[in-house]
């Protein structure tokens, strides 16, 4: 497809970020940790080695062309398809962004690079940064994270710690919450235990509302998500989205449609083919980031799906899309 972006996704629908537009700067699924969560699937490549991983100059023109043409967001936010921090150029990457644009940058990052220097000095050049921690001790963390095996929960806590110390920047600390693993009073009080140690501006929980890599993974219900946040403190709020979304019936009976060949839709389709390659998608968040209606939506899925690109899952009566490797 003509004019595919590389590097660039979205934007996407953010209930952290608002309309965030996506900056991808390491291969997929390079990563020091492997979430039974995540997302994206299993982490193929678990390093915490920091190398060039992708051209920034390349990054930098696209994200030019992209502002030129008229793409608008309320956070550049680097992320993507593994570990942000394991590139070695993100400090002068957010400075290149600096340089074109005055939309704010986030860094959604596990933090398990925070222990280094560089990466405390690069992600300091950031307006927010959104890092993670899921457990309260080493146990839960092998458990939940999957981590690279010189990185530990203590690490982790130390280079949140250090890096609150330096960072005038706002910090909102994820907590994904898996029912049965990490939700229990114990974790939560050492959860609590290590926030206070960290001193974040937010605590953001989260659960498994979207398909995971590991297919056992249990969603908090919303009750619970809310009676954690209120044991958290004033900073803490649900980012978890519970909305619902379209049940699967319907969207198969919209699938067959045909499409017509025309510019302005191969720039949509493009679009939709990014998300779906960043994290499954429902229809409402297809939808809500492409200011289209279901059906157009509908119509393009069929014809990915048609063409074997797009498969889809249910998690909770709610229907994923995501492209097929
Ligand atoms: S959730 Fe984030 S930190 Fe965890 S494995 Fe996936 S990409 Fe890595």
């Amino acid at each position: 497809m003509a004019g595919e972006k590389k590097y660039l996704y979205g934007p996407v629908p953010s209930r952290r970020l608002g309309r965030s537009l996506g900056v991808d700067i390491v291969p997929f699924k390079v990563c020091t940790l492997d979430c039974i969560y995540c997302q994206l699937g299993r982490t193929t490549e678990k390093t915490i080695e920091r190398k060039d991983y992708v051209d920034i100059e390349a990054v930098l023109a696209e994200l030019k062309g992209g502002l030129a043409k008229g793409l608008q967001a309320d956070f550049i936010t680097i992320s993507g398809s593994g570990e942000p921090t394991l590139n070695s150029r993100l400090g002068e990457l957010i400075d290149g962004i600096k340089k074109i644009t005055d939309i704010p940058v986030a860094i959604l990052t596990s933090g398990t690079l925070l222990t280094e220097r560089d990466v405390r000095e690069g992600c300091a050049k950031a307006d927010v940064v959104l890092p993670s921690l899921d457990a309260g001790d080493e146990q839960t963390f092998q458990k939940v994270n999957r981590p690279h095996k010189d990185i530990s929960i203590e690490k982790l806590i130390d280079g949140l710690c250090a890096f609150r110390d330096e960072f005038s920047g706002q910090i909102w600390l994820e907590v994904f919450l898996v029912e049965g693993l990490n939700t229990d009073s114990e974790q939560i009080a050492k959860i609590k235990n290590a926030i206070e140690r960290i001193r974040p501006d937010k605590v953001q929980l989260n659960t498994a509302v979207r398909p995971t890599a590991d297919s056992g993974v249990k969603r908090m219900k919303a009750e619970k998500l809310q009676a954690i946040a209120a044991t958290l403190g004033e900073k803490c709020e649900v980012v978890a989205d519970f909305s619902p979304g379209r049940r699967s019936k319907l969207v198969e009976s919209k699938v067959g449609d045909v499409l017509e060949p025309h510019f302005a839709i191969d720039h949509k389709m493009e679009a939709l083919l990014s998300m779906l390659k960043r994290r499954p998608c429902s229809l409402n968040d297809i939808c809500a980031s492409l200011d289209i209606n279901r059906n157009e939506v509908l119509k393009y899925i069929g014809h990915f799906q048609n063409q074997g690109i797009v498969g889809s899952e249910e998690k909770d009566g709610i229907l994923f899309f995501k492209t097929l490797s």
